[in-house]
């Protein structure tokens, strides 16, 4: 059987901003509109989606409590959710679990952490966030933090993981606690492969190869995470799949992630509403490049590892943009499709779609002590 996963979206930002995800929230794209919203429980029924993982997202900008608030406060927002609409989802924590809600015809909601600021320096509340449902961390975000530094610090702090996150990942390990390397620095990446005795996933990460962004991984690195064992899951956002893009846009993405930072200060400053709106709308003016372009990074990882180390991250409902085809949740069945027409066996595409991250999420689990 087919399990259609997505490692990772920003879903719960949008439960946090009010919608209700047992109606569909947004008709799809609607270029211009604001806020384009991604991921709703219905639209992921209609993508045949499986399995998601929902990113218990937190700002490097956050000071520690406000980050554990933040983060606690995702998790509520995700479980009310998933409580008032259990005729569709179900909160998962295991594989096993997972495919037996696929038997049932229910779509498996995980929770990862995106940035471990939550957890502060404190090893009980790593453990207590694993108790909540989180099943795995991607250990910073866009700035460094106490764990490690970040492929977008603008200075390395610790030059890769620091002694407390050498703790981290010995108890992640621990605890069967998947850890992320998405968004972290190339030398906290080699550290991490150092330090963790489980196989490691980049949940939402794309080629450099292909693109170079410090957000991609090169060859050498999804070959050594390949060697251990470990997976890398496609990310669908635009600037990461294509270099003309991201060119075209770089400078755009600038002002909209200032203009973001002023409108999220007052949401309801009809000022700030409309530089966000004119924001967007520059970005969605630039030709986005087909949903096909996924596919081919999946490609790239297939010809450098083999099969079994590729998978889907979306990040959708993190992301400005999608892809031109791939707009929202709904459409995910076309990534099966193209895999079909570049003459993927079935049972190749059921590892890509999502064997290889359960896999790797079940090992992980049976390395727990
Ligand atoms: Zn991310």
């Amino acid at each position: 059987m087919m399990f259609l996963l997505d490692s990772h979206c920003d879903a719960p930002l949008m439960l946090a901003k009010g919608a209700d995800f047992g109606r569909r929230v947004e008709q799809g794209y609607t270029p211009g509109k604001f806020p384009i919203t991604h991921v709703d429980f219905r639209r992921m029924k209609k993508g045949g989606v499986n399995g998601s993982f929902f990113a218990i997202y937190t700002s490097n900008a956050l000071q520690p409590d406000a980050a554990t608030r933040r983060a606690l406060e995702l998790i509520s927002r995700v479980y009310d959710a998933v409580e008032r609409n259990l005729d569709l989802v179900s909160l998962t924590t295991t594989p096993s679990q997972a495919r037996r809600n696929a038997r049932n015809g229910l779509i498996s909601i995980f929770m990862g952490m995106e940035n471990g600021a939550p957890i502060q320096k404190d090893l009980s509340m790593l453990r207590m966030f694993r108790r909540l449902g989180i099943t795995y961390m991607t250990l910073t975000h866009a700035r460094s933090n106490e764990i490690c530094d970040s492929c977008t610090s603008p200075e390395p702090r610790w030059h890769g993981v620091s002694p407390f996150g050498r703790e981290v990942i010995a108890e992640m390990n621990r605890l069967g606690m998947m850890i992320d390397v998405s968004h972290i620095s190339d030398e906290s990446f080699w550290d991490v492969l150092k330090y963790s005795k489980a196989p490691v996933v980049a949940t939402h990460s794309c080629c450099r190869a292909l693109n170079v962004h410090p957000r991609n991984m090169t060859d050498e690195m999804i070959s050594a995470m390949a060697e251990r064992g470990g997976v890398i899951q496609i990310n669908f956002y635009p600037s990461f799949l294509d270099s003309d893009y991201n060119a075209k846009v770089s400078e755009l993405i600038d002002v909209e992630e200032v203009t973001q930072v002023e409108w999220l200060k007052d949401p309801s400053d009809p000022a700030l509403q409309e530089r966000m709106r004119a924001a967007v709308e520059a970005m969605n003016a630039v030709p986005r490049p087909s949903y096909r372009k996924i596919v081919d990074h999946i490609d790239h990882v297939v010809q450098l590892v083999g099969v079994r180390h590729v998978g889907l991250g979306s990040d959708f409902d993190g992301i400005e943009t999608c892809p031109d085809g791939l707009e929202d949740i709904s459409r995910m069945q076309k990534i099966i499709i193209e895999l079909r027409r570049r003459g993927y066996s079935e049972s190749d595409i059921r590892l890509i779609a999502g064997g290889n991250f359960l896999r790797v999420m079940e090992t992980v689990q049976q390395m727990a002590d």
